[in-house]
């Protein structure tokens, strides 16, 4: 019998996710040295790309160019793109597993972390994932609304995407309108009353969690101020050493010269806020009217890091709609081992196994937020990609993986035809793709984009 992973015999993987970690197995499977090996690359959407398309900002275009890369990948013969095929609801782990030599979940973190605080469910109160969603037109949250007729409202936590979210509330919405966002999302902002966008940081200027550069922009919009209180913008005792690293020094530099500039004289304003952390959300008629915070103290959390402790001095900052942006978080995937602790699949170097410490399920592997949390930039995913394929071909070589029942490319065909369930090809996409970018043009946007799945597969004559 041919060895597996040689032309008699490709190494035949399921990748399941087609975003940023989901391309970058499959070109390291393809690439890979002395390997021959095919892809069945599986998303639960009619498009791919995952975050690119549907978290990236409209604003950050030069960001979503890296989808040209992923776009040589799936050219690649070798490759096969299944598009709105869902694991859990058109094909099970199992099957994909009974015919593939192995499975890579790349299923991202689709989920958010909640604040845990009383009023928290009020309306008006949404996740930063619902919200970008939402003007990144894609399909789960087109339908949600936001409550944009508030002069006033508030992002929770300083990662990068509450940097997002603020830029598209404070950001004049004629700047976005050539962008490729949701069309309703422009009509919306368009409309928008927002004035006041509060910002809060539970700790100090040396621990946010946003880029330098993404900071910046928010200081650069055209018609808003950044505002920080200057007493707000000292580093403490404790958070000095932080100011060795030089990415450090630098946000916590330009939050001071910020702090120094006075009140301001534009249209909008953000006013980003230390040391706080809300504790309730108060509601009116069920609807969120304010936020009560505590300012908090900083100290040593006894692992060289600085934790956030309440001061017991609370203020209400009066708000009619609330992001919370304090990370996401993976969902469980039906027949795919999950630890609800860390909110990601359970692994070792990108072996899945059933529980944290138990053994490794032979044939199964993650990538990318649903490996590691939902941490990094997009290229991060590369290497993290890169390891968990180099675990796969260790295994492929030392004869570890599973045996299946029937690796052929016939063996996934048949799979979905008996169930039914229509697929669509990268070919697809590409029509899709030039319809958006046609139907864009018209109106001098990149691209005006399909946001329900239905329109997209009607779009579709079936073949
Ligand atoms: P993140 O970087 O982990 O930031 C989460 C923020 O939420 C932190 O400020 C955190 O504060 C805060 N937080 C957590 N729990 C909180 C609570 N209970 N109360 C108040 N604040 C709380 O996550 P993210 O912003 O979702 O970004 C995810 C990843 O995507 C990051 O690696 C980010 O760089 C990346 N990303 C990059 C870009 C870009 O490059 N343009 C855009 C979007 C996302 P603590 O630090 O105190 O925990």
């Amino acid at each position: 019998m041919s060895a597996l992973g040689t032309p008699e015999r490709p190494l035949a993987v399921a990748i399941v996710g087609a975003g940023p970690s989901g391309f970058y197995a499959a070109e390291a499977l393809l690439k890979a040295p002395g390997l021959t090996a095919r892809v069945d690359l599986f998303d639960r959407l009619p498009t791919p790309y995952g975050l690119v398309r549907g978290g990236v900002a409209p604003d950050h275009q030069k960001i979503k160019s890296v989808a040209a890369v992923y776009e040589r990948t799936a050219q690649d013969p070798r490759l096969r793109f299944f598009g709105a095929v869902k694991l859990g609801r058109d094909v099970a782990a199992d099957e994909l597993a009974a015919r593939h030599d192995a499975v890579i979940y790349a299923v991202g973190c689709e989920s958010d972390r909640r604040m845990g605080i009383p009023g928290e469910e009020l309306g008006g109160s949404h996740s930063a994932t619902e919200f970008v969603g939402w003007y990144n037109g894609h399909p789960d949250h087109r339908g949600r609304s936001f409550n944009l007729s508030a002069s006033s409202v508030a992002v929770v936590g300083v990662g990068n995407v509450a940097m997002d979210v603020t830029r598209i509330l404070a950001r004049p919405a004629e700047e976005l309108a050539g962008t490729d966002i949701a069309g309703y999302a422009l009509a919306a902002l368009r409309a928008s009353k927002v004035r006041t966008v509060w910002l809060l940081g539970r700790r100090g200027p040396a621990e946010a969690a946003y880029s330098p550069d993404e900071i910046e922009e928010i200081g650069e919009l055209s018609a808003t101020d950044l505002l920080v209180d200057p007493a707000e913008a000292v580093v403490d005792e404790v958070s000095r050493r932080e100011l060795a690293d030089p990415a450090v020094k630098k946000k916590v530099e330009y939050i001071q010269k910020r702090a120094g500039s006075g009140t301001g004289t534009k249209k909008r304003r953000v006013r980003l806020r230390f040391r706080v952390s809300p504790v309730e959300l108060l509601g009116e008629n069920g609807r969120v009217s304010a936020m009560r915070v505590e300012k908090n103290a900083l100290m040593s959390d006894g692992k060289g890091g600085v934790k956030a402790v309440g001061a017991g001095v609370f203020e209400t900052i009066k708000v009619g709609l609330v992001l919370r942006s304090v990370g996401y978080r993976g969902i469980p995937l039906p027949g795919v081992p999950f630890d609800d602790k860390s909110g990601h699949i359970p692994h070792v170097d990108g072996r899945v196994v059933s529980a944290p410490g138990k053994p490794v399920l032979p044939g199964h592997y993650v990538v990318g937020w649903a490996k590691r949390g939902p941490s990094g930039l997009i290229g991060t995913n590369r290497a993290d990609s890169v390891a968990t394929v180099e675990s796969l071909i260790a295994d492929c070589r030392a004869g570890a993986l599973p045996a299946c029942a029937d690796s052929s490319l016939d063996a996934t065909l048949r799979l979905l035809a008996d169930k039914k369930v229509r697929a669509l090809s990268f070919a697809d996409w590409l029509k899709l793709d030039a319809l958006e970018k046609a139907a864009g043009s018209k109106t001098g946007k990149i691209r005006e984009k399909f946001t329900r799945v239905e329109d997209m597969l009607a779009a579709l004559p079936p073949r």
